[in-house]
């Protein structure tokens, strides 16, 4: 199994090089070390299943930006590496439910192991590396850093979601603020409540200097 991490871990490295919107190698390794401290945290599971996912979690993602000329394939590439069928499966299934999808619409996870790595990835988005990662995400795709005369939207839908026109401040109220509710196991609420008043804080600091107050 170590084999077969270490494998992951050098295609991982190698598809994210470069990846500038705050789903490169660091994020995809703290989700990982986030997620094994949960897992230990919460008992038994399949810890290379929640390893393995975490790691390549965001690589079939439309959202980020994967090096010139490539893609991944889970199935392929752990069958290929030889892991059982049953544990590919499983962490195609999660990779594919992990993702927030809107304020109003459910992301579940069937699985411990499921539910844990999204915690993993939702921490992440919150706290001082999300408020760092919302912006070099909003700066790569071109997004303003605020605009007050555009209002945050409660999406509805996927769709909806990821074509609508937004800001990098909206974004905290379409999606990081509404995380600490969204998470799944006891233990990331914990880190979560710290990280969420640290966003609460930025916005307001913001909001200060944006008025010339202060
Ligand atoms: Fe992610």
């Amino acid at each position: 199994m170590d084999k077969l991490i270490i494998h992951t871990e050098s295609l991982v490295r190698d598809l994210l090089a470069g990846e500038a919107t705050g789903h490169d190698w660091h994020h995809a390794d703290r989700v990982r070390k986030m997620a094994l401290k949960i897992a230990a945290s919460e008992g038994a599971c399949d810890l290379p299943v929640v390893e393995l996912a975490s790691l390549v979690h965001d690589l079939c993602d439309p959202k980020i930006s994967l090096s010139e000329g490539k893609c991944f394939d889970a199935e392929q590439w752990f069958s290929g590496l030889g892991l059982a069928q049953d544990r590919t499966a499983h962490i195609i299934s999660i990779i594919d439910s992990l993702s927030f999808h809107g304020a109003g619409v459910a992301t579940p996870m069937a699985t411990i192991e499921g539910k844990i790595v999204q915690d993993a990835d939702r921490l992440d988005a919150i706290g001082a590396i999300g408020i760092a990662r919302t912006f070099a995400y909003g700066g790569k795709k071109g997004q303003p850093l605020h605009d007050p005369d555009l209002r945050p939207v409660q999406h509805e839908s996927y769709e909806q979601y990821r074509s609508q026109k937004s800001t990098s401040i909206n974004h905290f109220h379409e999606k990081l603020l509404l995380l600490k509710d969204r998470l799944n196991t006891e233990s990331a609420k914990k880190i979560a409540a710290d990280r969420h008043a640290f966003l609460e804080e930025f916005l307001q600091r913001f909001q200060s200097e944006w008025d010339c107050r202060g």
